[in-house]
């Protein structure tokens, strides 16, 4: 009978995957072609074109001939632009392409074992991936020829592992997994039967391989430069990217080794010196060394796992185990520092290695399989669509269902009777209503899949076929639903953040919310353009959010102008695989432009890293000095926080050669430029209070003399909101506020003339800062002209004319905020 659950889990990791099937209640790894129940994450193409996935592939890195043409680490480039280029071959593949490779190899282990070719799958990704990393996954299976695949977080799959056939009332969990080159923390709640994701932490760029990395460049390398002809030789240098990638792999063998032995093992390996004379190298890697550059790493992952716990107020004492999750923990001096240093009991009774695999595979258990795979009912058979949970926590589940009936024939009369294959349990004959529906309860053991033969009986009492012919159910724990990991907000012109989701909401999700465009988009023209930008973060500022990617909607796409202020409805769609979906509706086209969002794929240049980080460097430096002219000691220590920032120099640097150092120094980045805006609030708050309560006051003055009675209700609420920014310490809402303040001001006002003759003169005193002096003087002769003939329309657009020459303006308006185009 073909599967009306998905049944298969796969662990897509960085270093190693594998593949999982529930049978019943236990859930079993497959061996692959060489009987490992990993198949290391690795793809390699032979000179003709051949593809090899796995050992064999990981294995070419140990020759120089050929050890830059093995792909791996692909998924620390997920829903990035990256081409992986293949010497020996002529193809360039995207990462989700090459994760493919390893997930089609995947599916031929079963073919091989089971003589069963998978049809869908469950994948799992890092619960701290990103929307584009997981849209990128996705993708990678339909790659793969999956009909249907959903994604689950890693830590809820090592949760439902352990989690499945286990009976607690009420415990929290920490999943612990610390993978090749991501690390997850996540605090599960499980209680009556379900579990869920209480909090969650985590760094895409920590792991194992961290550690291989750390040995190289601290022990190896200094070594080796010492010895050999081996000029310039680091990590980043194209020169030699085949020497260190097989350094690597020698590295981590001796680094795996000692996870077993204590005995020193030695790193051989050999290649080509500067002068390309054949050397030979030896090292030995000591246990105690081994720790001594562990450590560290393994403490900033203890420092996630504290944070995530103390920001849900929950002490270690609160935690009943760690579950111990990713090649690394399997190290005893590993599972010794977790120890120590976190205080909590370790779990590691199901392989590390396996459990997100095993725990996947539990959830796909809970998936019905949909669409062409599921079977259809031939002429003289009845379709019947069930609604139930193939996995759960109740022992007495309910079933319902729908039996179609063709058109010319009726079902009056018929029954359904469900009849477990083992205890004989019947649910007696339930008679169908006219409209072909029924409902009604099944009887279930715990311990093992119960199966229940459907028996559909016509009003004669004659048997029917019925498509399916029987149903199964699972007593067993399960999740609830599945949760956004991060925020997701449209970014406003104003550069603020608009929530749509909250960190944390249950998927899937969708919302609809009207905004105003900003400016024209004009019919027909390429270069007039309306940006939406979607951004997923925590931070009210969008631009200090990731930016997810935009919906660009193009002058070339409509019908007719669309005026600035006119409405755009923009509504965002998440799924329980956390794709997101934007559609903008223009009313006034009365059209919808759909957009699957464009992910921002591309990883920043190594010139704007530099840039941007040379700008923070300085903004660190004048926020110190202003923090000690104003005695700010927690401004200081704020900045005294913040530690080393040659550290990320270092990355930035290195970034210039290794695509995932550049984003991994982006994020940095962006953390430190959050930190900053936090600092540079604390310090010009002051400042920032009197600016806006003297604005109020004078907004006050004008719409008292200018104004209108609906002004002067706009300008008491305004106040409030000001009164309520100051109160609550909200330094860019109050901003905000402000330019909301200044814009009513402007309209208040812009019916006199005296306004705009005072703003003309403003701005020609301004002359020097013209950036096109010829236009500026062009407008500014108009503009006298206009004066002299009490011409107060004239004034205004020399007045316009003139803000558009501001150089200064104009990028300040360009850079800030992803560029929306709504408010
Ligand atoms: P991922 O989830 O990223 O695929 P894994 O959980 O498979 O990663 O872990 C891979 C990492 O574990 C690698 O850095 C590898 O060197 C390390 N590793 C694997 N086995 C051991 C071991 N026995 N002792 C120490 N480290 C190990
Ligand atoms: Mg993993």
């Amino acid at each position: 009978m073909p599967r009306a659950t998905i049944d298969y889990g796969i662990d897509l990791g960085t270093t190693n995957s594998a593949i999982a099937v529930l049978q019943g209640t236990t859930s079993d790894v497959i061996p692959n072609n060489v009987g490992n129940e990993i198949t290391p994450s690795a793809v390699f193409f032979g000179k003709n074109g051949q593809e090899y996935v796995g050992q064999i592939a990981k294995d070419r890195q140990k020759d120089e001939r050929v050890a830059s043409d093995v792909c791996i680490e692909f998924k620390r480039r997920m829903g990035t632009d990256h081409l992986y280029e293949f010497k020996s071959g002529t193809r360039a593949m995207r990462p989700e392409e090459v994760s493919a490779c390893v997930l089609i190899n995947l599916r031929g282990d079963v073919r091989q074992k089971l003589g069963e070719d998978v049809q869908a799958a469950v994948i799992t990704v890092p619960a701290a991936f990103e929307a584009r990393q997981c849209a990128a996954t996705k993708m990678a299976g339909e790659l793969a020829g999956f009909s249907q695949c959903a994604l689950l977080q890693e830590p809820v799959a090592a949760a439902l592992a352990y989690g499945f056939q286990a009976d607690v009332a009420k415990e929290y969990w920490l999943v612990y997994d610390f993978g090749g080159g991501t690390f997850d923390a996540a605090v599960i709640k499980a209680e009556d039967g379900s579990i869920s994701v209480v909090n969650h932490g985590g760094n895409n760029y920590l792991g194992g391989s961290d550690i291989d990395w750390a040995i190289l460049d601290q022990l190896v390398i200094p070594m080796l430069k010492t010895n050999f002809n081996l000029p310039e030789l680091k990590r980043g240098n194209r020169k030699w990217i085949t020497q260190i990638a097989i350094l690597k792999n020698a590295i981590e063998t001796a680094k795996i080794s000692l996870s077993r032995s204590d005995t020193a093992y030695p790193v051989e390996c050999k290649f080509k010196d500067a002068a390309g004379s054949e050397i030979e190298i030896e090292f030995e890697l000591t246990r105690a060394a081994l720790i001594r550059i562990a450590e560290p790493i393994v403490l900033k992952s203890v420092e996630i796992c504290k944070s995530v716990l103390s920001a849900r107020n929950l002490s270690p004492r609160s935690i009943e185990k760690v579950i111990l999750v990713g090649g690394p923990t399997l190290a005893p001096y590993f599972r010794e520092m977790l120890q120590s240093s976190l205080g909590i009991r370790l779990d590691h009774s199901i392989n590390a290695l396996t459990v997100v695999a095993k725990g996947a595979a539990v959830f796909a258990g809970t998936q019905r399989i949909q669409g062409n795979s599921v079977p259809v009912a031939r002429p003289g058979q009845f379709d019947i669509q069930l609604t139930y949970d193939p996995i759960g926590a109740d022992a007495d589940p309910t079933v319902s269902g729908r039996v179609s009936v063709p058109s010319s024939a009726s079902v009056a009369g018929f029954t359904v009777e469900f009849v477990h294959q083992v205890t004989g349990w019947t649910s007696g004959l339930v008679r169908l209503r006219a409209d072909g529906r029924f409902r009604t309860k099944l009887v279930a053991e715990k311990g093992g899949q119960n199966i229940y033969a459907i028996r559909l009986v016509d009003n004669m009492g004659a048997e029917q076929a019925s498509v399916p012919d029987s149903i199964s159910y699972t007593i067993g724990v399960t999740i609830n639903e599945q949760a956004l990991v991060n925020s997701v907000a449209v970014a406003r012109a104003n550069n603020e953040a608009d929530v749509f989701f909250s960190r944390g909401a249950p998927l899937p999700a969708r919302a609809r919310r009207t905004y105003h465009s900003t400016h024209l988009l004009a019919r027909g023209s390429s270069e007039s353009i309306l940006n939406i930008p979607v951004v997923e973060g925590e931070e009210s500022r969008a631009d200090r959010n990731r930016l997810l990617g935009k919906l660009v909607i193009s002058g070339t796409q409509a019908r007719h102008d669309v005026p600035a202020g006119a409405e755009i409805e923009v509504s965002v769609d998440i799924d329980t695989s956390r794709i997101i979906r934007v559609k903008a509706y223009v009313p006034i086209l009365d059209e919808e432009f759909e957009a699957s969002i464009v992910y921002n794929g591309l990883s920043p240049s190594h010139q704007q890293l530099m840039v941007d980080h040379n700008a923070e460097v300085s903004r660190f430096a004048s926020l110190r000095d202003k923090a000690i002219d104003a005695v700010d000691e927690s401004g200081t220590e704020l900045l005294d926080e913040l530690g080393d920032l040659d550290e990320m120099k270092t990355l930035i640097d290195l970034a210039e050669g290794v695509p995932e150092a550049a984003e991994q120094a982006q994020q940095q980045l962006l953390a430190l430029m959050v930190k900053l805006d936090r600092v540079e609030d604390a310090l010009e708050w002051p400042a920032l209070v009197a600016r806006a309560r003297e604005a109020v006051d004078e907004l006050d003055a004008n719409c008292r003399e200018h104004g209108d009675a609906e002004s002067r209700g706009r300008v008491r609420q305004i106040r409030m909101q000001v009164t309520e920014a100051i109160e609550q310490n909200r330094a860019e809402h109050l901003r905000r506020m402000l330019a909301d303040v200044n814009n009513l001001n402007h309209e208040i006002l812009s019916s006199l003339p005296e306004y705009w003759v005072g703003l003309f003169r403003v701005l020609v005193n301004k002359l020097d800062q013209w950036g096109d002096h010829e236009a500026a003087q062009h407008c500014i002769g108009q503009g006298h002209e206009a004066i002299s003939q009490g011409n107060v329309e004239g004034v205004r657009n020399a007045v316009t004319q003139l803000f558009g020459l501001l150089p200064g303006e104009k990028a300040k308006e360009i850079e800030r905020g992803y560029q929306s185009g709504v408010n």
